[in-house]
C-alpha cells in the first residue's frame, strides 16, 4: 500500500513538472528590468536574495515568455519620462544581445513560437504609463517600432488623457474630469491600428469603461486580481470582469499578497504603525510609499513573512474569475519584482511550477491549465496584430 501511495505520489509530482515544461508559460508582468537598473543590478547575474527574477531563475521556473515592464514613476514626466523609458529598452536589448543562446527579443506570435522552440526566453517589452509617451502620438509609434508590445493607459498617476484607478478613488470630486478624454480614445485607436495592447491594469473605473467602449480589439489586463475577493482600488469588479469577457480579453492575476488576501491591509497598517518613525524619516528623504514599503519589508523578513497569504489565496482569484467568465479569460501577470510581498509559496520565478501543480489539484485539465499559463494570452496576442 505505502508503495502504491509513494508511486502514485511520484506520478503526480511528475506530471504536474511535466505539463509546467510543455507548456507555454507567458507571465506578463515582471518589474526586475526596471527595478534591478535603478539599483545598479544586472539580471545576467544571480541576484537569489536581492530580486524575485534574473535569468537563471526565469529558466527554472519553466518560464518560455516574460512581458518586461518599461516603468518609471511619476517623478518622470514631460522630456524626461520617454528618454528615460528607451534607456530601459536599450538595456533590456542589449541584455538579449549578449545572450543570443538564451534570449530572443519578439515581436509577434511567430517569433515568440520560434524562441520557443529554440528553448530561449522570449522576451517582450510593455509600458507600464501613458506617462511615457507624453501626450505625443509619434512617441506611441516609437514605441511600438521598438517592439513594445502593450502600453498600460496610466499606472497609479493619472494623465492629462487618462484617470487612474489611484486618482478615481482618492481624488474622486477633485479631478477635472474622469476616465478619457478625445485625445485619450486616439490613444486607444492608435494602438489598436499599430497592433500594441490595451492594458487596463492600474486604470480607474471610467477609463476602463471609456477604453472598452472605444477598442476594436481584445484588450489585457496584465497584473490585477478580483475586487469580490480582495476590494482594494485597482481590483477589478465583477461587470469589469464580465466586460473582458465579453471583450475576448484576457485578465492577468498580480502575486501581490495586498491585492489577494483581504485581510492584508489590516496587518500591514499594524507593520506600518510599528515602524512609523522609519516610515517619517525615509518621506523626509524623499522616499515614495512603494520604495518604503520594500524596504521595510526587506529589513524586518520575520513580520514580512507573517504578512504572506498562501498560494491557494491566489488560486481563488483564478476560480472566480473562471466560474464568472470561463477559462478563456484568465492568465499570469505576476508583478515580480514590482511587489514587496507575494504567498509564502512563491518566494521568487523559480516557484512558478508550484501554480501549475496548485491548478491540477483544483481540479483543472491539462488543456485549462495550458491556456491559463499561457495560451489565453497568446489568443490576445495574436488577435492585436490582425488588421
Ligand atoms: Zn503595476
Amino acid at each position: 500500500m505505502r508503495l502504491l501511495l509513494l508511486s502514485l505520489f511520484f506520478l503526480s509530482c511528475q506530471s504536474y513538472k511535466s505539463l509546467h515544461k510543455k507548456a507555454i508559460v507567458i507571465d506578463t508582468h515582471n518589474d526586475v528590468l526596471s527595478s534591478a537598473t535603478m539599483k545598479g543590478w544586472n539580471i545576467e547575474n544571480d541576484l537569489t536574495g536581492k530580486t524575485h527574477s534574473d535569468l537563471a531563475r526565469f529558466k527554472k521556473g519553466g518560464i518560455d515568455v516574460q512581458v518586461f515592464s518599461i516603468f518609471c514613476d511619476e517623478r518622470f514626466g514631460k522630456d524626461t519620462a520617454f528618454k528615460y523609458a528607451n534607456r530601459e529598452i536599450d538595456s533590456l536589448y542589449a541584455i538579449a544581445g549578449r545572450n543570443i543562446d538564451r534570449m530572443m527579443m519578439v515581436s509577434n506570435p511567430s517569433q515568440l513560437q520560434q524562441a520557443v522552440k529554440e528553448n530561449k526566453l522570449a522576451c517582450m517589452m510593455g509600458v507600464e504609463g501613458g506617462h511615457m509617451m507624453e501626450e505625443n502620438l509619434s512617441y506611441l509609434d516609437s514605441f511600438y517600432h521598438r517592439g513594445v508590445r502593450y502600453m498600460t493607459l496610466t499606472w497609479n498617476n493619472s494623465t492629462s488623457w487618462a484617470t487612474s484607478a489611484m486618482d478615481e478613488t482618492t481624488k474622486k470630486d477633485s479631478l477635472p474630469q474622469k476616465g478619457l478624454t478625445t485625445f485619450g480614445k486616439q490613444v486607444v485607436q492608435r494602438m489598436n491600428q499599430l497592433g500594441m495592447m490595451v492594458d487596463l491594469s492600474h486604470v480607474g473605473e471610467q477609463t476602463f469603461w471609456d477604453a472598452i467602449n472605444t477598442t476594436t480589439k481584445p484588450v489585457i489586463v496584465s497584473h490585477s486580481c478580483a475586487y469580490a475577493l480582495c476590494p482594494v482600488f485597482r481590483n477589478l469588479k465583477d461587470d469589469q470582469i464580465k466586460a473582458i469577457g465579453k471583450n475576448g480579453g484576457v485578465i492577468d492575476v498580480n502575486f501581490y499578497s495586498g491585492f489577494i488576501d483581504s485581510s492584508f491591509q489590516q496587518r500591514a497598517r499594524a507593520f506600518n504603525r510599528e515602524h512609523r518613525s522609519e516610515m517619517d524619516s525615509l518621506r523626509k528623504l524623499k522616499w515614495v510609499n512603494y520604495e518604503i514599503e520594500e524596504y521595510l519589508l526587506a529589513r524586518y523578513p520575520k513580520e514580512a513573512g507573517s504578512l504572506q497569504p498562501p498560494l491557494s489565496l491566489l488560486v481563488d482569484h483564478i476560480d472566480y474569475i473562471v466560474r464568472l467568465i470561463g477559462v478563456d479569460h484568465v492568465g499570469l501577470g505576476s508583478d515580480f519584482d514590482g511587489i514587496s510581498s507575494a504567498p509564502k509559496e512563491l518566494k521568487d520565478v523559480t516557484a512558478m511550477p508550484l501554480i501549475t501543480k496548485a491548478l491540477l489539484q483544483r481540479g483543472y485539465s491539462k488543456a485549462d491549465v495550458r491556456k491559463i499559463l499561457g495560451e489565453n494570452f497568446l489568443r490576445v496576442f495574436s488577435s492585436s496584430q490582425t488588421h
